[in-house]
């Protein structure tokens, strides 16, 4: 039997990263078995227009690369069904009125059970099961209705979802079963937390597609972190480019245990990735971004100073504070311009008159200015690239002068050595 999965998310605002990566790993899992993955949104518990909400997750989504099949499917949209389905189960004595809401009958005694594809033989007493609310009064069907029921009527035959559901399924079990629906296969994905332990929230630091996406993250890379937490090819290889993952996944290498979110090693991880590019690829993509981002620097700089900054930031994000010198003047911490004046003077004269004004050229030049003043290059270095990047990290001092050619170079050096512009 092919493979069905589906993507349930509830139209709750933004989509946080333990739900992308339960929709990853439904999705890698569809791909990699030719099946097919499904997009439901789980609204009936959200009368309310959710139309920014599944904006959001349809946005996220793409981004990351994860598409789905056919059209996205609103779970109140088919309140009819529910509602017919739910008459058939009074009818049939599986669930009874109660105070205008519909209730289903749990048994009182026995188990449910099932063999979960993470978590191995999970059992319930059933006298643990309430009778559950199937529809409210108002005619809404409840989540642990509508969810099977969506389940049974889309042909799915995995549920990949949360350990937070876990103790949904033996309710759901019970009503499919009354449903006389064959059971799908369950797979309870492990919690992601953060480093101290406790569920990943905004207080660990990015949680949604969006915040990674703006700090400059590539979503191949976040999709490759994404599918660590809880699932590994073999323990040890952590580099696995999308089609790789869709190749080797499996539901049998996911673990049951907790999985850490670790931004230290996404961000390692991101810098991977964009260092494979290769440099005009790279270039496309920083340009791209930037835009994104609103940054209006001049494209023709920023693709010139995309191979110096391509092996130093880890997120292009960075790209700004570390390449910003190029697009604007900043104001020199003066401090660290104390003793540097004579350096500073001394390298204006050596670069007045280079030619060519290359890279190479500038180094010698500077090397030769820091010999006559006697000073070893990196006590020279430090000052003149402060006056001129503005800080003490940049890209490469020599190829960053001469990117940002020598009008501007001489004028920043003047400024900081408190000379007059010549
Ligand atoms: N709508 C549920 C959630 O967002 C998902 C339920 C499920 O996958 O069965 O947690």
């Amino acid at each position: 039997m092919a493979v069905r999965v589906r993507f349930a998310p509830s139209p709750t605002g933004f989509l946080h990263i333990g739900g992308v990566r339960t929709a990853l790993f439904n999705w890698l899992f569809a791909r990699h078995e030719n099946g097919e993955v499904l997009l439901r949104i789980e609204n009936t518990d959200h009368s309310r227009e959710v139309e920014e909400a599944v904006e959001q997750i349809r946005r996220s989504l793409v981004w990351l690369g994860l598409d789905w099949d056919g059209e996205v499917a609103f779970q109140l949209d088919r309140l009819e069904r529910h509602q017919e389905l739910a008459r058939g189960l009074v009818a049939e004595g599986n669930a009874y009125e109660d105070d205008g809401a519909i209730r289903f009958r749990m048994p009182d005694e026995g188990t449910t059970a099932w063999d979960d594809v993470v978590r191995g033989r999970i059992e319930f007493p059933n006298e643990k099961l309430e009778d559950l609310v199937l529809l409210r009064s108002d005619g809404r069907p409840t989540y642990n209705f509508a969810s099977p029921a969506d389940d049974m009527d889309d042909g799915i035959t995995h549920v990949v979802r949360g350990e937070d559901h876990v103790s949904n399924t033996p309710k759901q079990i019970r009503i499919l079963e009354a449903l006389g629906a064959a059971l799908p296969a369950y797979a309870h994905l492990p919690n992601v937390l953060g480093e101290d332990g406790r569920k990943l929230s905004k207080r660990h630091g990015a949680v949604s597609v969006e915040e990674f996406r703006a700090q400059g993250y590539l979503p191949e890379a976040l999709m490759n972190y994404l599918a660590l937490l809880g699932w590994s090819l073999d323990e040890k290889t952590t580099v696995i480019p999308p089609e790789e993952l869709v190749r080797t996944f499996s539901l049998e290498r996911v673990g049951a245990s907790a999985a850490t979110f670790d931004y230290a090693k996404l961000a390692w991880l991101n810098g991977v990735y964009l260092r494979s590019l290769a440099p005009e690829a790279y270039a496309d993509r920083l340009v791209a971004y930037l835009r994104e981002t609103g940054f209006e620097g001049d494209e023709e700089t920023i693709r010139a100073a995309a191979p110096l900054v391509q092996e130093k930031v880890p997120k292009l994000g960075e790209f700004a504070s570390f390449a910003g010198f190029l697009f604007a003047r900043s104001e020199p911490d003066a401090e660290g311009l104390d003793g540097g004046r004579p350096v500073l003077a001394a390298a204006r004269d050596a670069l007045a008159g280079l030619e060519p004004f290359t890279a190479e050229a500038v180094e010698g030049a500077l090397r030769e200015a820091a010999e006559r003043l006697g000073l070893k290059p990196r006590q020279a270095f430090a000052p003149i690239r402060l006056a001129v990047t503005g800080s003490k990290v940049s890209p490469g001092l020599f190829e960053s002068i001469a990117l940002l050619g020598r009008d501007e170079t001489l004028a920043r050096l003047e400024l900081s050595a408190g000379s007059e512009p010549a």
